[in-house]
């Protein structure tokens, strides 16, 4: 199966794919993500349709202390990290970049909780630009598929990125974790409704 006709496939699946957590701004979007760490989309979506109400800002979040805000994100886990993270990655962005996320990979992953896959996330979401960030389920389906075999989401990421044109990352990226999600899930996928049966290498 070719590159193109692996496109088809996800596009005939997932032809307009969507981020599913909720946000309203470039800081509510990053904030989120790193709340996403180990926990489902739909359970950050409930905890910030609570914190967003107050604490959409930098200026503001940077308001709670660090045991408040642990308070209000407990139910997502990592809690007191996650805190951390938060307030620290807050008052970087007060201080450094007037209270904007920046826009650029290299600027994201310089503040506080945002490694790799988190800043490429930001960057393909809020900012439009072409990125794939490798979370658990694009790794797991990259690998089923032969599109890599390893389990370092940076040689999958560069793997991808050699395999596919770069206008498709952001919306590939996308469709590859929806897949995953929904189709290709870690314990019982869906192979028999799945359109990639004759190149799958997990074993059935
Ligand atoms: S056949 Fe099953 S395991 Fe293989 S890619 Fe499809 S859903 Fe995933």
């Amino acid at each position: 199966m070719d590159v193109k006709e692996i496109q088809q496939h996800f596009d005939n699946l997932f032809p307009a794919p969507k981020c599913e957590l909720n946000y309203k701004s470039e800081y509510e979007l990053l904030v989120a993500v790193i709340l996403s760490a180990q926990c489902t989309d739909k359970r950050v979506n409930v905890v910030t349709k609570e914190l967003f109400k107050r604490y959409n800002t930098p200026h503001k979040m940077l308001s709670l202390t660090q045991q408040q805000l642990e308070d209000k994100i407990h139910s997502c886990g990592f809690y007191h990290n996650k805190a951390k993270n938060i307030l620290a990655m807050s008052r970087q962005l007060v201080e450094e970049y007037q209270g904007e996320v920046p826009s650029s990979t290299e600027e994201l992953q310089k503040l506080a909780g945002v490694g790799r896959k988190t800043a490429n996330v930001v960057y393909a979401e809020a900012f439009g630009g072409q990125a794939i960030a490798v979370d658990t389920h694009v790794l797991r389906v990259s690998n089923r598929l032969g599109f890599v075999k390893t389990k370092q989401p940076h040689e999958c990421e560069l793997a991808l990125m050699q395999k596919f044109d770069r206008a498709s990352w952001g919306k590939l990226h996308l469709q590859m974790l929806l897949f995953g999600r929904y189709i290709c899930k870690a314990k019982n996928p869906n192979c028999e409704n799945c359109p990639f049966k004759t190149i799958c290498n997990k074993k059935r």
